[in-house]
């Protein structure tokens, strides 16, 4: 073992969490080292977001190839792939960029705790063991493994999805939240024949069912079936693909498929090897770490971030807890505010949300007004086929502060910014109404939700 290396910062996990303490931790002047087990950059960058989206960009570029009766050559598939991991090289050599500028020692390995300021990283050869006087821990989250469906051979998780060299002619995709309908939908739009199961009364639960109508109808047209209310109980592999036995009604069913795509959540990695057990560090029933708005843990100067820490698993969360932790530790007084986290579903249409929607306000008895404007009658739209959808903007009828926004269609994961700001900077409708949009853009149709919200908040006050 090499000698005992003494350091202000310890990161574990180099995701967008882990990544961006580290180079937050190193800009405030402490000496920072990020241990990763894996690949540089976590999940979102190596089977995640990034090879999610660029697959899913690959797929709208080949289906309109075919829409247009373009010749496409059969290797489109294994050409996306190939695109999809040039992006990810790319992206994952800016995050060592990041580091290395920033003055990070990377240290490749898999960290396990010894006690409350000792870590020993064992590589695949050499061990080093660190002495932090602080600790960030970002190890991230797994797939949620089935007992009925265990992950091998013909049943895969999002990370084998992802990598498949061949595109398979048929897919059950189990579990109908965001990462199941945007690889689903994927794969149906390079042609396989796409089934999803879900087990509540709408895929994409969460979501108002009136911004996922459109998503849905979209799926339909790209010849996904979609099946609620249905469990999957057991699946029997073959040479050819696997039978899934799913329960619908009470009545057991059957469906081929070449592989089955299991996408019920995610699992934080606070178990194994990380050895929280020997800090004394609990984690809740789901195996997650509670922390403050400084995301610190009951250890004071051992902090959680990302998935392995309460609120939604996404990369921006994780990078955002990021920054807040590091600045903590040097002292800065940053505090969480979880109020504008916004939620995306890179389907076709987009979907988006930030802060508080019309239903959750309803059951919360949370007073809302609510201005709607849909993307029919917007040039930008028309000119760009992609005149369904719409934008709802909640706001606080006594001040006519924007509490919350949701948008369904084109442009949504981009658009959605601009109500986060407003929710951030505690903007009212009139703000958003009256501030100058440029035309003819998909942002218009905020400006107009806006002013409907703008006008009942007139009509109350
Ligand atoms: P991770 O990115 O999971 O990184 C944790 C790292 O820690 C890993 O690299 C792991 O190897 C390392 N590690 C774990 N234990 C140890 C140890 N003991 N020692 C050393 N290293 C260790 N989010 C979005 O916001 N937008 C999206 O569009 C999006 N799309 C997604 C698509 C898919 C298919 C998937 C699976 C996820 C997607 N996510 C998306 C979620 C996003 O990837 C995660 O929320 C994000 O990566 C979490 O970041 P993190 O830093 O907490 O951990």
């Amino acid at each position: 073992m090499s000698q005992l290396k003494r350091i202000d910062t310890l990161v574990i996990g180099s995701g967008p969490g882990g990544y961006a303490a580290a180079v937050r931790s190193a800009q405030l002047g402490m000496k920072t080292i990020v241990v990763e087990r894996g690949q540089i950059g976590g999940v979102c960058t190596n089977v995640g977001c990034i090879p999610s989206k660029s697959l899913i960009a690959e797929a709208h570029r080949y289906n309109l190839h075919r829409q247009w009766n373009h010749a496409v050559a059969s290797a489109s598939f294994e050409e996306a792939q190939a695109f999809k991991q040039a992006v990810v090289n790319k992206q994952a050599g800016g995050v060592h960029y990041l580091l290395r500028s920033a003055g990070v020692t990377i240290l490749e390995g898999e960290a396990s705790l010894i006690d409350q300021h000792t870590v020993v990283v064992k590589g695949s050869e050499t061990e080093q063991l660190i002495s932090f006087k602080y600790a960030i821990l970002a190890t991230g989250s797994r797939p949620i493994e089935l007992q009925a469906l265990p992950f091998g051979d013909r049943i895969l998780s999002s990370t084998e999805a992802l990598s498949l060299s061949q595109l398979p002619t048929s897919l059950v995709v189990i579990g109908g939240g965001y990462i199941g309908v945007e690889l689903g939908q994927m794969f149906a739009k390079f042609g396989t024949k796409v089934t999803i199961f879900e087990g509540g009364e709408q895929v994409l639960p969460g979501f108002e069912a009136d911004l996922t109508a459109p998503v849905v109808r979209q799926l339909n047209a790209d010849g996904v079936t979609i099946i609620t209310g249905a469990k999957a109980v057991k699946a029997e592999q073959d040479m050819d693909g696997l039978t899934l036995h799913y329960l619908k009604n009470d009545e057991q069913h059957l469906v081929r498929a070449e592989y089955a795509l299991v996408t019920v959540g995610r699992k934080p990695n606070t178990d194994g090897s990380l050895r929280l057990d020997r800090i004394g560090l609990p984690t809740t029933s789901r195996g997650l770490i509670e922390t403050d708005e400084q995301c610190r843990t009951a250890i004071p100067h051992i902090f959680a971030i990302g998935d392995i820490s309460n609120g939604p698993a996404l990369a921006h969360k994780a990078s955002y807890e990021a920054k807040v932790a590091a600045e903590a530790i040097a002292g800065e007084p940053s505090a969480v505010e979880y109020k504008a986290i916004p939620l995306v579903v890179f389907s076709e249409p987009e979907l988006a949300s930030v802060g508080l929607t019309e239903t959750e306000c309803k059951a919360r008895a949370i007073p809302a007004v609510i201005g709607k404007s849909s993307f029919t009658i917007n040039g930008r739209a028309l000119a760009l086929k992609a005149a369904e959808g719409f934008v709802k903007v909640v706001a606080d009828p006594a001040s006519g502060i924007v509490i919350g926004g949701q948008i369904v269609g084109a442009e949504a994961s981009t658009l959605i910014s601009e109500l986060a700001l407003a929710i951030e900077m505690g903007a009212a409708v009139e703000d958003l109404a009256m501030t100058i949009h440029p035309h003819p853009t998909m942002g218009e149709v905020i400006m107009e939700a806006a002013g409907n919200a703008a006008k009942k908040h007139d009509e109350i006050n």
